[in-house]
């Protein structure tokens, strides 16, 4: 058993140590809960993920939920943008994202015809000017180790998959049943062991099952916050009215990409430099499909490529028959031919795809939304509004979560309503009041790119989202 007793209860365990969680951790403790615990299924926090936006509307919940947290995020951030040079290349958004030219940092959208149809700024003083907050560019692993390093170690425990919960009415908690693997090191960074490091040991703690254990946590109430795929939101909408809603659904679009293609004719490479690049390390061209095309230092070209398709399209296919499935797609509305000419010289092992899954904020089918609350219980962040990154939205999205959440969790606390499940219900169905309409407003965007059509439709956009106003937000919850 965690904690110090095994009858101990916590006020509020999150699981899930990814960013909102360990926002919505930082947050609560900054409002005085500090019987909490944050539990993560991954066997040692580790450098994975995606290179993320942090923009004004999730910068200002964050320095909201906790100014040290919104410094540390924000310098790690910004010396992102300028980092020493990096040897390791996974990931191609990062180098790309890390580097954008010197003297004038913007991200170029061009059509077909290489013309510029929108050029945005990146750099932070530009953002704060127009919006009162910067933007960021932040890898996840970064942002994720910033807010860990802000709690005290033991309450962040990795190596705990949670695989159930249990609500009974008659309790005064939750149960949270987790594995945990015995065999894992505290920790497995400090040194080497038969010459390989514990962390290159096999990861599916399933086939483990001996050497794995269950454990049981108790909680007065829990922040699920275990993303896209959580079980969390699985147990607690299988036999229920929301039980369609359990798994996410995939969104219709997809990603293809390429990180590296070094064998370019140099004709190609120049004709693709004069009419999509010129200057700048990466543009995106097009709208559907649109390709983010990018070019490392050292010259090697790579390209992600979001399309519309079906999710059936994607089976089984790598290498070569991803080529061809971007190629067919790309046919079908004359995409430019330099680029499709790149394309058609993928090396077949650098292909990857990614499916986009979304849990749909408003559902258009019923009459009742899928409820982000049950009893103790309630859904933040991916786990409740999980969306394709399109719009850069998915963590700013959960950071406005996780303030919402912190807010109302303090005041059960101050009120001492722990164990009065009107009062939970309530505080949970204004969290959702607050939170749905912006979020089926976000996820309209990111499916459609609407704020994208002309620059009016961007600048409301803009107001809409970056520009909100947390005070009154706040205020009108409590
Ligand atoms: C390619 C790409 C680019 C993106 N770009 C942006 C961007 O520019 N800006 C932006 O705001 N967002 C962006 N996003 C979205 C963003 O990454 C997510 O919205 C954000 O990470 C969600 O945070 P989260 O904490 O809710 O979930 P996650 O980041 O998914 O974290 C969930 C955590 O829960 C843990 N977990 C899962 N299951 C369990 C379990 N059963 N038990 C215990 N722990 C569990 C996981 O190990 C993980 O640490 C992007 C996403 C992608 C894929």
């Amino acid at each position: 058993m965690i904690g110090n007793h095994p009858m101990d209860i916590y006020d509020v365990v999150i699981v899930g140590a990814g960013p909102i969680g360990l926002a919505t951790a930082i947050g609560l403790r900054k409002r005085g809960i500090e019987n909490i615990l944050v539990i993560d299924q991954t066997r040692a926090f580790r450098q994975v993920g995606q290179v993320l936006d942090l923009l004004p509307n999730g910068l200002k919940a964050l320095k909201y939920l906790d100014n040290q947290a919104y410094e540390e995020v924000k310098k790690t951030g910004m010396g992102f943008m300028n980092p020493p040079q990096s040897h390791d290349d996974k990931n191609s958004e990062i180098s790309q994202k890390q580097n954008p030219p010197k003297n004038s940092p913007k991200w170029i959208y061009k059509n077909f015809q290489g013309q510029i149809i929108r050029s945005i700024p990146l750099g932070f003083d530009h953002w704060l000017k127009n919006h009162g907050e910067g933007r960021v560019s932040i890898a996840w692993y970064n942002l994720q180790t910033v807010l860990r390093n802000l709690l005290p170690q033991d309450i962040v425990k990795a190596n705990h998959r949670c695989v159930n919960v249990v609500d009974e009415l008659e309790n005064e908690y939750a149960r949270i049943d987790c594995i945990c693997n015995q065999q894992i090191k505290a920790n497995p960074y400090a040194y080497w062991e038969d010459g390989q490091r514990q962390d290159d040991q096999p990861q599916d703690l399933d086939n483990n099952s001996q050497k794995s254990i269950t454990k049981s946590l108790r909680a007065k109430l829990i922040v699920a916050a275990d993303g896209i795929n959580s079980t969390i939101r699985r147990v607690i909408y299988k036999d229920s009215f929301y039980s369609d809603f359990a798994q996410p659904e995939y969104s219709g679009f997809a990603a293809i990409s390429c990180r590296e293609i070094t064998d370019i004719p140099h004709e190609l490479q120049t004709q693709i430099a004069e009419q999509f690049l010129q200057d700048s390390p990466i543009v995106t061209i097009g709208d559907e499909p649109r390709m983010m095309l990018f070019r490392r230092p050292g010259n090697p070209f790579g390209y992600i490529l979001h399309l519309a398709l079906p999710c059936e399209s994607l089976e089984g296919k790598s290498g070569s028959s991803l080529i061809n499935l971007a190629l067919e797609e790309l046919a079908k509305v004359d995409f430019p031919h330099v680029l499709k000419e790149l394309v058609r010289l993928s090396p077949p092992t650098n292909m990857q795809q990614r499916p986009y899954y979304i849990h749909r904020a408003t559902t258009p089918d019923t009459k009742t939304q899928p409820s982000w609350s049950a009893g103790r219980v309630v859904l933040v962040g991916d786990a409740a509004h999980g969306m394709p990154p399109f719009m850069a939205q998915g963590a700013n999205q959960g950071f406005e979560d996780a303030l919402a959440v912190t807010a109302l969790i303090a005041n059960i606390a101050e009120t001492n309503n722990w164990d009065n499940r009107e009062a939970i219900a309530t505080a949970f169905k204004k969290y959702e009041d607050l939170r749905r309409p912006i979020m089926t407003y976000i996820q309209r965007a990111t499916l459609t790119r609407f704020p994208q059509s002309s620059d009016e439709e961007w600048n409301k956009y803009g107001q809409q989202v970056y520009q909100r106003n947390f005070d009154q937000l706040i205020a009108a919850l409590l």
